[in-house]
Parts: structure tokens; sequence; C-alpha cells
């Protein structure tokens, strides 16, 4: 174990060298929302599986109204109607036509259709007011996905419109990288449950609602193991507990110098401790360890500590482990809108607030920087990443994250 503090980004690098990619396993399609698509889905069948109209209208052949016009309308004897999941019954003759709507098969003889509001439809007869061409209207077989193609590759994610596609090439349950379960648990003799009034000493466990929130976010399986005593016996069951049946633990509090903190010690005794400490404000206490082989990070328990190594750290990781290929966010510049003082020796990051002038990005801080603080953090839009030694003066170039979106 290294006894100095790492450098942020090669504390990032070696957290990111020990993750490893689940196991692909088959998951219903409904569940699968920002999942890795583990192998390439081959289509059974032309989709559509046959040739059938766009539109609501009359299925004829071409050449019969090729001349067809408001002031010369040309009458096509109907000859059947055909709806959507109906097979035609009859070949379309010359002189002749079919009532047909979106969707249906289109009939052996026709090859084009003409839209119900470009006809005057009588009982049998249709009085045709417009030309079409050739394949007017007409959807043939195969024209989206062909039977044989490759719908989908592997390595697709599957937002939305993966998912419909899937659907419609018939996979129920496509092979994909699983979510990953993600023990949280919360230490602290001084957390309270958010139900409890708070009486002196005692602090509401807010760090196990936003982990979980954050853990959902980025796609994983929170799963809740409560708040811990700061003793040994019950931050080792529980430690125990979470590395047997999660892929990935995840724990707040106990991990700096406090004779209370009991976390660093247990992660020794149970399974292997990668770093401690990382030159970073906040979250320096940081902890990555194994227990069972599992990535174990152990966040210290302020809240702004908490949520920050959780995003820079914990989310990349679940990113890699869930198959995803860019694990970060990317870094964005921007112009500072006040003067903003670094941490020599460490790397800050600030939450601050993005403003847009005249096509710039401007940031400004959300209000102070405690560790222990909430609010500047529920208004920060960004990350401002501060390096070296010098204070950056208003005016210059800062590098920034964005934070996860607020929907407009
Ligand atoms: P620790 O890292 O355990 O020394 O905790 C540092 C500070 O964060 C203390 O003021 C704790 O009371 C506070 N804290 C620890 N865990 C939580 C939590 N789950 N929710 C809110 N505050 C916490
Ligand atoms: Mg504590």
């Amino acid at each position: 174990m290294s006894q100095k503090p790492l450098s942020f980004n090669n504390a990032r690098a070696i957290v990111l060298k020990n993750i490893e990619v689940l196991p692909a396993q088959p998951v219903p399609l409904k569940e699968c929302l920002g999942l890795i698509l583990a192998a390439d889905v081959v289509s059974q069948d032309d989709i559509p599986y046959c040739t059938n109209s766009a539109m609501d209208g009359f299925a004829v052949v071409a050449e019969d109204v090729g001349h067809a016009s408001p002031d010369c309308p040309v009458t096509l004897k109907i000859v059947e109607t055909i709806e959507a999941g109906q097979t035609p019954a009859h070949r379309i003759e010359r002189g002749k036509c079919a009532r047909i709507m979106t969707g249906a098969i289109m009939p052996d003889g026709a090859d084009a259709v003409v839209r119900v509001e470009d006809t005057e439809p009588a009982d049998d007869s249709v009085k045709i007011r417009t030309s079409v061409r050739p394949g007017a209207d007409v959807r043939p077989a195969g024209e989206d996905i062909a039977a044989g193609e490759t719908a989908l590759a592997a390595g697709s994610e599957l937002r939305p419109y993966e998912i419909g596609l899937l659907a419609a090439v018939g996979v129920a349950e496509p092979v994909v990288v699983p979510r990953p379960r993600v023990a949280i648990l919360t230490t602290g003799s001084e957390l309270v449950p958010l139900s409890s009034p708070l009486s002196p000493g005692k602090v509401r466990n807010s760090n196990g609602p936003a982990l979980h929130a954050q853990c959902l976010a980025v796609g994983g399986v929170p799963v809740d193991f409560g708040v811990v005593e700061d003793v040994d016996d019950a931050t080792d069951r529980t430690l125990k507990q979470a590395s047997a049946t999660c892929d990935v633990v995840v724990t707040s509090g106990a991990v700096s110098m406090g004779e209370r903190d009991r976390i660093r010690p247990a992660i020794e005794r149970l399974g292997e401790i990668v770093f401690w400490r990382v030159a970073m404000r906040p979250g320096s206490p940081l902890l990555f360890g194994k227990l069972d082989g599992r990535p174990c990070f152990c966040l210290p328990g302020n809240p702004a500590s908490a949520m920050l190594t959780f995003e820079l750290f914990v989310r990349p990781a679940l990113r890699k482990i869930m198959g995803h290929k860019t694990l970060i966010r990317p870094v964005e510049q921007a112009r500072a809108a006040e003067e903003l003082a670094p941490k020599p020796g460490f790397t800050a990051f600030l939450r601050a607030v993005v403003e847009h002038r005249n096509g710039e990005l401007w940031v400004r801080k959300a209000g102070a920087q405690g560790s222990g603080m909430h609010k500047p953090f529920a208004r920060a839009d960004c990350l401002v990443v501060l390096e070296g030694d010098h204070p950056v003066a208003p005016g210059e170039q800062v590098s920034i994250i964005s934070l996860a979106a607020r929907e407009s």
C-alpha cells in the first residue's frame, strides 16, 4: 500500500486498471435501457416481413393512373379491402384496385398506392385524381432490415431506439453486460434516519440516499446495507455480507485518521488495500481496495467528498464494469468569472455554476466550498478542476467537467 497520497490521475488510472467487465447474460428487453449489447444481433426475418402499404389508400397498377389528375380522374373498380394483418385474396388486374390500410400487405399485380386524400371513393369504384409512380407509398419487404443482416452490433448502447429495433427483430432477451449490484453502506454512530428529529451531535444520513441515486444514475443496482456503527465487528460483518452478495462495494465514512475510523483496518483484515489517500480536495482520504477480489471504494464521509469521489472514481468504474467504452465525462474549457483559488499540492474540484455569455462559458463558484456542505453541490452544474499553485484570475481559462445534466 502506498503511504504517500497518489495524484488524482494516477489514482483513477489504477482504479480503472483493476476493473473488469461483467460476464454477459440474457436480460429481458424492458430492463435493458442503457446496457451494452454483448453479441451481434442478426435478423432472422426481413423487416418488414412483406411488401406493404405506407398509407391508407388504394393499391393500384401505376400505369393505370399515369395520366390521372383532378380535372381528368381515372375510375378503377375496387376488388377488395385489405386491412393490416390480412392476406390479399385477389390479384390486381388492369383497371382494378384494392382499398388498402397502412401496413397491409400489397396485393400481387399492384405496384403503387394512391393516398385516400387523392381519391373520391364510391361504393365499388374509386376516382383517382392524381398520377403515381411505381413504388409510391409502398414499403418493400426487408427495406428496414434484411434477413441475415446484422441489425445491431456488439458494443452498441441500448437507448430506447435500439430497444425498439431489437423488439422489431424479435429479441426478447438480448445478451448484454448486466447491471452491477453495488453495495452501499454508510458508517457513523452519529447518523440518524431521515425521519428522526435531529438532536445534539446527530446528523441525518444524507450520503446513503445520495450514493444510491448516483448508482442508479449510472445504471447500477444499489443494494442498501444501511448504517454501520463505528465498531469492528459490525463493520467486518457488513463488509463480508456486502462483498459476498454484490459486484462492487461502496462505503462512506470512517476512512480518515480518527480512532473510530474502522474501515481501513477492516479492509486490511478482510481483503487488500490498493491505495489510500489521493492528493485531491475534497476527497483526499479515499481508499480503494479489494474484498473477495471485488472492487471496494471507501469514500470519505463528508457529503461533498463522498459525492465527488463517487462521481470521479466509482462512476467511471461502474461504466467500465458495464462494458462502456467512454468512461469519464469530457473536460471542457471555460473562463473564470471570479478569482479561483487552488489548493497547492492537490487537485482541487470546485463545485461551480456555468453561465453562457456571447457563446462562451463562464464559471463561478456555487457558494462556499466546505466538504461538509450540501448546498453548493446541489446548485452546481460543473466541477472546476484546478491544479498548480497560482490563483486563476478573472477571465482566465479553466478546465471544467459538466455534472449530470438537469432536463431542461
Ligand atoms: P468521517 O469520514 O466518518 O470522519 O465523517 C466525516 C464527516 O462526515 C462527519 O462530520 C460525519 O458526521 C459526516 N458524515 C459521515 N457519514 C455521513 C453520512 N452518511 N451522511 C451525512 N454525513 C456524514
Ligand atoms: Mg465517521
